[in-house]
């Protein structure tokens, strides 16, 4: 049975949101610096309203939310990635693990304690949230120093409902996010996992993303798949096969 990814998100919301008194807070379960694109400070959020099959993610965090992790204020997340920043000499910030934009208010709040003080910050999601709230991007828009990565879960609705289990309208959404990210004038590109796909699905993509803005089309990113243990067990557990994927110390540098 295909569950409804916006409605996931939103149920999902409710186990890794509270409200403190200073706004809204959300789960993480670890801020550390990573080796991404050439050295970057991580907070890494806990809960996403998808359930991707191949997901880089131990069990205990995908599947049980509401046990793992602590909540945190925006203020103590920027202040960690700050402190870390300045140790090791990074410039750049941000958000992963599950899916940061749930819990809109904290992270615009997040994002808010963090302009002008001279970062950049990387927004990786998968666009559910943003395509069903549509004031997200405009609200998105007022800082310049964030970029957008929307991860596409596959080339089409058939791959993403085949990745994820959940209804393959949603892969119009994450296509949506894009749309309202560019229209809205925030910095962001579309990345895809391309692993389970064959080459035609891509050539497909690739021209309705440029129906949508030729930008998109041209800047693409490439997403294979890494072979982590627990992810190898993942995928085999779901009996995926790929056609592509790396190892953990063989990762193109394109994708670091
Ligand atoms: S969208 Fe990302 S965090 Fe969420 S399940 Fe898929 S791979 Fe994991």
């Amino acid at each position: 049975m295909l569950y409804d990814p916006v409605q996931r998100h939103l149920a999902v919301e409710k186990l890794v949101t509270c409200m403190g008194q200073e706004g809204q807070e959300r789960k993480y379960y670890r801020i550390r610096p990573a080796r991404w694109y050439g050295g970057i400070v991580t907070a890494d959020c806990v809960g996403c309203g998808l359930l991707c099959k191949f997901c880089w993610v131990s069990d205990a965090v995908m599947l049980h939310p509401a046990e793992i992790g602590r909540f945190y204020t925006s203020k103590k997340v920027a202040d960690r990635l700050v402190a870390l920043a300045r140790k090791r000499g990074l410039d750049l910030l941000r958000v992963s693990g599950g899916e940061p934009t749930i819990g809109k208010a904290h992270l615009l709040r997040l994002l808010d304690a963090l302009q002008g003080k001279g970062y950049r910050f990387i927004l990786e999601t998968n666009g559910i949230p943003v395509a069903y709230d549509e004031s997200y991007a405009a609200n998105l828009s007022r800082y310049n120093f964030v970029h957008v990565r929307v991860s596409l879960k596959g080339c089409n609705e058939e791959d993403f409902a085949f990745l994820t289990g959940a209804k393959p309208e949603g892969f119009a959404l994450q296509l949506k996010a894009l749309q309202y990210l560019v229209d809205a004038k925030v910095s962001c590109h579309p990345s895809v996992m391309v692993s389970f796909s064959p080459k035609k699905k891509l050539r497909s993509l690739i021209q309705r993303l440029g129906r949508i803005n030729p930008r998109l089309a041209e800047e693409i990113e490439i997403e294979e798949l890494i072979l982590y243990p627990h992810v190898v067990r993942r995928i085999q557990r779901h009996g995926l096969k790929y056609y592509t994927a790396c190892t953990p110390d063989g990762v193109p540098s394109e994708q670091t």
